[in-house]
């Protein structure tokens, strides 16, 4: 399985930053996870082929360019855009974002093809298929309704934590895996905000090596993402205290390959 985190913003030569400010994993170049930059940091070839997206939760970062991207494409797709997320999700996409007035209801509109936007309610605890691959969601613990994600291409596992702290079922269910090739978690505030990491829940380094006491499978690539781009070089830093030879921050645009 091949995964790119798309870079958020290009710098004045047009190169990508390694700041992570928008979430937008793509997987074997047509599956994406979250859509924060998705209609920045695309390929022509990728924006051609990408029409599944899971939205793991309703925050900003991970939607933000979501309508532009269903926007840009919609007079030549040829298939609905799919987004497959939670039923609460979905009902705060249609509420908040799809609702007309911020922007247009896509999963109400066709273009000469048909439907432009399709909503897929995805389970949590249950396999399901998604293009050539299988995903598990799993309930995690943030401020809004957020799940993480085993995702399997038959070959290799990789799980993705999302936007979460401490939590149970997405251990559980990773424990449970034969094995498990990567981990991409989260490690969002330095420690010395962790008052504010804990009310908004998400990790800082120290919290992060604490809850990874949880993990029971060894050997595996584990990659920290989501570190706010203002205390980027503080995070790796005590990232780098934690002393997990395997433990690393991801690099938006490189392709990991499990
Ligand atoms: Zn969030
Ligand atoms: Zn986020």
């Amino acid at each position: 399985m091949r995964i790119q985190l798309l870079p958020s913003t290009v710098d004045g030569q047009g190169h990508a930053t390694l700041e992570q400010r928008l979430t937008c994993y793509l997987i074997d170049d047509c599956v994406a996870v979250d859509a924060g930059s998705i209609a920045i940091a695309l390929t022509t070839e990728q924006r051609g082929k990408v029409r599944d997206i899971i939205v793991t939760h309703p925050h900003m970062d991970h939607i933000a360019s979501l309508p532009i991207f269903i926007d840009d494409l919609y007079p030549t797709l040829e298939e609905p855009i799919r987004v497959y997320a939670t039923a609460e999700v979905i009902a705060l996409l249609e509420r908040d974002i799809f609702n007309w007035n911020i922007y247009p209801r896509f999963s109400e509109l066709k273009n000469d093809f048909g439907s432009v936007m399709e909503y897929v309610a995805i389970p949590e605890g249950k396999e399901f298929k998604l293009a050539h691959l299988t995903v598990i969601a799993l309930p995690v613990n943030h401020i809004v309704p957020t799940v993480g994600l085993i995702v399997s291409d038959g070959k290799s596992t990789v799980a993705f934590s999302s936007d979460t702290a401490e939590t149970e079922e997405f251990w559980a269910a990773v424990n449970r895996l034969p094995r498990l090739d990567a981990l991409l978690i989260e490690a969002s505030f330095p420690n010395s905000m962790a008052q504010l990491a804990e009310v908004s829940r998400h990790f800082t380094p120290a919290s992060l090596g604490q809850e990874l006491n949880k993990l029971h499978h060894n050997g595996l690539d584990i990659l920290a993402v989501h570190l706010k781009p203002a205390y980027r070089e503080l995070i790796i830093e005590q990232l780098g205290a934690l002393n997990l030879p395997n433990l690393n921050v991801m690099v938006p645009s490189r392709t990991y390959t499990w």
